[in-house]
């Protein structure tokens, strides 16, 4: 009898407003993995007002965008995907939010203006821009992913373009230690933040085709939320593998 079909289901949030500096990558980076793999992917976009259903999605992501687009979704996030949102991570469901995106998962984000936008409240973190006129945290980024359940990550490289600082509260697991750039707030060597299988990054890049392994422990975990613990199997990845030391290599760090 054959194994049953594999099948990966992504929920992409606000793809039209959310997705600065090529965060779409991470999709396609998501989906082509997966594909190599003989793994059906499923992506669903959601946009403004549309609902999202908490069960019907292995994995969701919402890249960054300035300040005006992170008004509207905050606003959407409040009044219309916030819940389902909430009980998605609750239960498992793996979700990745780059810069933007990252900062509505926290529970409050004071834009350039001094306007406070209510988060999701997933991690225990607040951001504040310090306004138009501030230096932003601009660059490439090299940091070490914390140890997770045995998993070792290794490098995370990306590049970071935000005004916003980002500050961890007690409770807030972060997800890797800067080792190069700013990560959270340029002060405390943090970089993103984890809260179960929810990843906050600032790494735009897109992260994940330099970051094979991160792009895969992502994949692993959403296919194991549903039942699916089976290995991955390797793929081709000289070039994503090269590419990461290329990135490496522009900050003097080895993987
Ligand atoms: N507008 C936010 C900031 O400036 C997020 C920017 C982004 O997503 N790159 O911090």
């Amino acid at each position: 009898m054959n194994a049953p079909t594999r099948r990966l289901r992504i929920a992409h949030l606000y793809p039209r407003l959310m997705n600065i500096y090529g965060d779409r990558g991470n999709i396609l980076c998501l989906t082509r993995r997966c594909r190599a793999r003989g793994i059906d992917v499923e992506v669903t976009e959601l946009g403004l007002v549309e609902r999202l259903d908490p069960k019907a999605h292995d994995l969701i992501f919402i890249g960054g965008a300035q300040d005006r687009e992170q008004r509207r979704v905050a606003e959407d996030l409040r009044t219309v995907k916030g819940e389902a949102l909430r009980e998605a991570v609750e239960s498992g469901v793996v979700a990745l939010a780059v810069c933007g995106g990252y900062q509505l998962f926290g529970k409050l984000y004071r834009e350039s203006s001094g306007a406070e936008l209510q988060g999701l409240g997933l991690f225990d973190l607040w951001t504040e821009h310090p306004g138009p006129d501030a230096e932003r945290l601009v660059g490439n980024v090299v940091a070490e992913l914390e140890p997770d359940n045995g998993w070792r990550g290794g490098t995370l490289v990306g590049f970071e373009n935000h005004g916003g600082r980002t500050h961890l509260g007690p409770q807030a697991q972060p997800l890797a230690r800067v080792r190069s750039g700013a990560g959270n707030n340029g002060r405390d060597g943090t970089e993103g933040a984890r809260y179960k299988n929810a990843f906050g990054t600032y790494l735009h890049g897109s992260l994940l085709p330099k970051n094979p392994r991160f792009a895969d422990r992502l994949i692993a975990l959403a296919l194991a939320h549903h039942g699916d613990d089976r290995e991955l199997g390797t793929i081709d990845d000289r070039l994503e593998e090269a590419a990461h030391r290329a990135a490496l290599r522009l900050t003097g760090r080895r993987r």
